[in-house]
């Protein structure tokens, strides 16, 4: 039989075939480039090393419940994945100051954050993937406001699990870039890879760096400390015992065509008491529920069901979701 190869997507450091409507093989190359290509090399191991620190962290990540298009390791430098479409933001987590933040904001590396902080980037080459703001990759249309609010607290998440795994083998996770893409049938999930040219690792002990830098920054060595991270990944033997907590607000509201008794009542109450300037009085209600589980397409479905099954009266009323994990 001759397997027809539909499409062929090559980046920087990967080609990405597609197998059938449902899947795709991602080949990773030895390729290596830096400072927008200006940069390039050949590194030999390297595919192997990422593609292996990919599978074993998409596997982390799987066993703690994050939607992630990984499916199986298909050879030394091939990951078999779902097919998604990419969307064109780029999530980055940060645990301590570095990169392009230090670039940025002139503020000194190494400085770690009471709270990690995620930024959104958009990718496109010819403008250097400038960072955006939520409300400009929502309103040029690259994500809706779902997929926002699922991109940040997944990417909470997925920093949260991947600080407790890399401290198992003592490493520091400084920061880290995400990719998601949409499935066929509309979920998002984690996509691309997560490797050591994605990430920032240094070493707990001597702050020795261990990923990209060392190339950016002609460390040598650069296969060897991907090897190590990959060596000491598969090492683990027990994946520590982590308390997930994702905090859903459902805010409900009256719709509009509804009458609001308790609303008209604190409107003339306000009214009297001299707030002239207030011309309306909507009165709805907030549910915090607490799952002991990660964020991500399907807790946003399964919070749709009970919004509309159980919190809200879909006649008369209307719900927005949000997410947040800390
Ligand atoms: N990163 C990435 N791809 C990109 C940009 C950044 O994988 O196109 C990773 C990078 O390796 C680092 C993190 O995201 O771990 C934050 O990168 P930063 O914004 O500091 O940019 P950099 O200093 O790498 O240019």
């Amino acid at each position: 039989m001759v397997l027809v190869l539909e499409k062929l997507y090559s980046g920087k450091a990967k080609d990405v075939i597609t197998l059938d409507d449902e899947k795709v093989k991602i080949v990773f190359r030895n390729s290596i480039s830096a400072f927008d290509g200006v940069k390039v090399d050949e590194l030999k191991g390297k595919g192997e090393a990422n593609c292996k620190i990919s599978k074993l962290l998409f596997e982390i990540l799987n066993h703690y419940g994050i939607e992630t298009h990984y499916l199986k390791q298909e050879s030394k430098n091939e990951l078999i994945c779902k097919k998604v479409e990419i969307i064109p933001v780029e999530s980055v987590c940060r645990n301590i100051t570095a990169g392009s933040f230090c670039r940025r904001y002139g503020v000194e590396k190494g400085v770690p954050f009471k709270k990690p902080i995620v930024e959104l980037f958009y990718k496109n080459d010819e403008l250097h993937d400038p960072l955006v703001t939520e409300e400009v990759a929502i309103r040029l249309g690259w994500i809706n406001e779902k997929e926002n609010i699922i991109i940040k607290a997944v990417t909470l998440a997925v920093n949260y699990i991947l600080v407790e795994v890399f401290k198992k083998i003592g490493l520091i996770l400084v920061d880290f870039k995400l990719e998601f893409g949409r499935t066929t049938d509309g979920k998002l999930i984690l996509a691309d890879e997560i490797s050591a040219d994605t990430m920032r690792l240094w070493e707990e002990n001597s702050g020795e760096i261990k990923d990209k830098d060392r190339y950016r920054k002609d460390l040598g060595s650069v296969v060897d400390h991907y090897n190590d991270i990959a060596f000491r990944l598969e090492q683990i033997k027990e994946l520590p015992k982590i308390e997930l907590k994702t905090k859903v607000r459902v805010t409900i509201d009256l719709k509009s065509s509804v009458l609001d008794p308790a609303g008209d009542i604190t409107f003339r109450s306000l009214l009297r008491l001299g707030y002239k300037q207030v011309s309306k009085v909507n009165i709805g209600k907030s549910i915090v529920i607490s799952f002991t589980s990660v964020p991500g397409s399907k807790l946003w479905d399964v919070t749709e069901t009970i919004s509309n099954e159980i919190l809200a009266n879909p006649l008369i009323e209307t719900y927005s979701i949000d997410f947040s994990f800390e």
